[in-house]
Order: structure tokens, then C-alpha cells, then sequence
């Protein structure tokens, strides 16, 4: 062997030693994005303090970060707690495609440990009702030995997720995702109770105030028609002296329902004070408030109001002021707008007592 030869080998075995080391740095580059896109996610993750983020760091960050077509959230709200908690605090549904609710008496889903897998129709649809994904993974969530839903991952490759994978990974995501998931709705829960009437269950002054201003600055920007009514119980006061506080409480409760069934889902109601409510009709003008004031009006007076404990049940009934913006005044901050749209109703219900009570009256 001549050194000329020797030379040239070793010269080639520098050039595969020079890329393979090549290739390992790539790897190593590529492995420490991989491991930064993880890190961000699960800060990501464990920030996130409000439904909002947590949705959209599991539909829309999630398939990013670990390469799949499609995650979706399917909680266990069977009763519809989280559902209303939503509802009134104005998270709308529809924006998130990908937040899904468990059917009670759904396919038989994993209970405690991941399974991945084939997509299979029957069993997989709910969780993925937008995408059929190639292969899955179902990701149970439990807290304090509890499922409250599921994580489902899907994936267009069908070698993605098999049953002979590891799951430690996928397990311990699970977890982060089950406490996140506690963690904001208790988040939800406690914004709720701050906003909620503990008597009626209804929206309480606050609320109706933040709503009003909000709804005042829309109806402003889409130049929309916006009315509110002010409802008072009729002699409220000899119903307490009559039959005690506690059956004053039920006519409360009592009064307040049959208030929200004559409400459309837009349409928001508080408690304003002892036994005042209002009434925010979004996109109504002044005569589509009447025509809902009456509505309420009637459903109160039409039917006595059964007391536990009275013998006879209690003829109740409500006077109503409406006032209306239409068109919103523009110059006018939408706190001055509240406060004007509150006066002219109130203005409005004291004429509805005074002529009479069990009436509504129109402001203007
Ligand atoms: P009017 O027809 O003029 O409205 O007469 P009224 O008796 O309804 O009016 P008034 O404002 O004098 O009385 C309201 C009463 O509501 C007085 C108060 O004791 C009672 N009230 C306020 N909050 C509550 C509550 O949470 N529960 C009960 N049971 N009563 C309440
Ligand atoms: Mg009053
Ligand atoms: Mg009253």
C-alpha cells in the first residue's frame, strides 16, 4: 500500500466522519427545538388562567407543537354546570369547534390509562366529529379519582400512535392537562359567583352593569337598537309582613324564573336591588320591549305563586319601565349612556306605580 492511496482513504474517512458528526449536530439542533417547542407549550399550558387559553393551547398550540392533524377537549358536564358557567359569562361555543361535552351514555371510552391506536369509527366519532384522524390517542383526565374528560390526539399517519408505544410521555401530559383543566374552570367558577345573585341565581348588579356598558359600546359601534326594563315587584313589602321573609324569598326566586322564560338567549337579567330586576334586550327597539315587558308582566300576574307552608297561594305582581336607544347617541360615553337608559326606565316605572301598578309604561 503506497502512502498516495493511504492518504486518500484517509481522507475520505475524515469527509464521512466530518458528516456524520454533520448529521448528529443537526440532530441535536433539531432535538433542542423540539425540546424549546415543548418547554413553550407547557408554560403555555400551565399559564393559562381562563378557558379561552386552554382551548386554544389545546386545538390550536397542541397540534403544532407535537405534529398532529387534530387535538380536541370532550369534558363530562353532565348536568350542564360548565356549559352555563360559559354561557354566561359570553365564552360562545361555536368559537371553539374543537371543545366538545361527553354524552352520558357515550361509547365505552378508556377510564384510566391512555390507549392508542387505530382511528375507530364507532367508538372514536364523538371525540373527533370535524376530522377523521388515521390513529389516536385517548387521553382520560381524571382529578381526586375522577374522569372530568378527554384529551383525544389524532394523527393522518397510522404508524403515529400504536398500541405498543410508550405512553409515559402521553400520561403525564394527561396529567398537566386534567390540573390546568380544574384549575381554570375553578377560575370560571369563582368569576361566576362574583357576578351571579346567590338569592335568585340569577346575574347580580354588577354584572348587569358590566353587560349593559358593553352591549351600550356595541350597540353604539353597530348603530343597533338597544332597550332595558325596569321591573319592580308590586307591594313587595306586605308579602315580608305578611308572610315572613322566607316566603318573600321564594317570590324572589319564583318571580326571577318566570322573568327568564320570556327572555330570548341575547337578553341578559340581574337583580338590581331587594326586589328590582333589569332587563338588557339586546337588538329590540322601544316597541319590542314593550311587547316583552307585557309578556313578563302577564306571566307573573296570570298565575298565583305557590308558598310553602301558606295556605293559599300568592297573587303577585310587577309594574314595568321601558326605556330604549335607538339610535345609540354617539357623543355620549357609555357610562353616561347606562346611566341614562337606567334613569329614563326608572322614570318610566314610576309611572307604572303610580298609575296604578301591574302596568308597563314607556320612557319618553
Ligand atoms: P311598591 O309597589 O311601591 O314597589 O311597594 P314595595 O312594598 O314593593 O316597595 P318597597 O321598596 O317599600 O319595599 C321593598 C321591600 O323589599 C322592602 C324589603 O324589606 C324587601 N326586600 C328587599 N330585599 C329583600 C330580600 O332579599 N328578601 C326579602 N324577602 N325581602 C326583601
Ligand atoms: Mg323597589
Ligand atoms: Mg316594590
Amino acid at each position: 500500500m503506497n502512502s498516495a492511496v493511504d492518504t486518500q482513504a484517509l481522507l475520505e474517512e475524515n469527509q464521512q466522519l466530518h458528516a456524520e458528526l454533520q448529521d448528529l449536530l443537526e440532530q441535536a439542533r433539531i432535538n433542542q427545538q423540539i425540546m424549546q417547542r415543548h418547554q413553550a407549550f407547557d408554560l403555555r399550558l400551565i399559564g393559562s388562567s381562563e378557558f379561552r387559553d386552554l382551548i386554544e393551547t389545546a386545538s390550536l398550540l397542541m397540534p403544532n407543537t407535537f405534529n398532529l392533524e387534530i387535538v380536541t377537549l370532550a369534558l363530562v358536564d353532565y348536568a350542564f354546570d360548565v356549559r352555563r358557567i360559559l354561557h354566561d359569562l359570553q365564552i360562545g361555543l361555536d368559537e371553539y369547534p374543537n371543545l366538545l361535552f361527553l354524552a352520558e351514555n357515550g361509547p365505552a371510552l378508556p377510564l384510566e390509562k391512555p390507549t392508542l391506536g387505530p382511528y375507530q369509527h364507532e367508538l372514536h366519532q364523538s371525540l373527533f366529529p370535524t376530522y377523521r384522524p388515521a390513529s389516536v390517542a385517548i387521553l382520560p383526565l381524571t382529578r381526586h379519582q375522577k374522569l372530568i374528560g378527554y384529551l383525544a390526539l389524532g394523527s393522518a399517519h397510522e404508524g403515529r400512535f400504536t398500541g405498543n408505544l410508550a405512553t409515559d410521555f402521553i400520561e403525564r401530559l394527561a396529567s398537566v392537562v386534567a390540573i390546568c383543566l380544574e384549575n381554570v374552570i375553578n377560575n370560571e367558577r369563582l368569576k361566576h359567583i362574583g357576578l351571579t345573585d346567590p338569592l335568585t341565581g340569577v346575574n347580580n348588579r354588577r354584572y348587569i352593569e358590566q353587560r349593559m356598558q358593553e352591549e351600550i359600546g356595541r350597540a353604539q359601534r353597530e348603530r343597533s337598537a338597544l332597550s332595558c326594563l325596569f321591573i319592580d315587584i308590586d307591594h313587595f313589602k306586605r308579602v315580608n309582613d305578611k308572610f315572613g321573609h322566607q316566603s318573600g324569598d321564594d317570590v324572589l326566586r319564583e318571580v326571577a324564573t318566570r322573568i327568564k322564560k320570556e327572555l330570548r338567549l341575547s337578553d341578559s337579567l340581574g337583580r338590581y336591588g331587594g326586589e328590582e330586576f333589569i332587563v338588557l334586550l339586546t337588538q329590540a327597539t322601544l316597541r319590542d320591549a314593550e311587547r316583552i315587558a307585557e309578556r313578563i308582566r302577564a306571566s307573573v300576574a296570570q298565575q298565583a305563586i305557590e308558598i310553602a307552608g301558606a295556605d293559599e297561594a300568592l297573587q303577585v305582581t310587577v309594574s314595568i319601565g321601558a326605556a330604549s336607544q335607538t339610535p345609540p347617541d354617539r357623543s355620549m360615553s357609555a357610562d353616561q349612556a347606562r346611566q341614562k337608559l337606567i334613569a329614563s326606565a326608572d322614570e318610566a316605572l314610576y309611572r307604572a306605580k303610580e298609575g296604578g301598578r301591574n302596568r308597563v309604561m314607556l320612557a319618553g
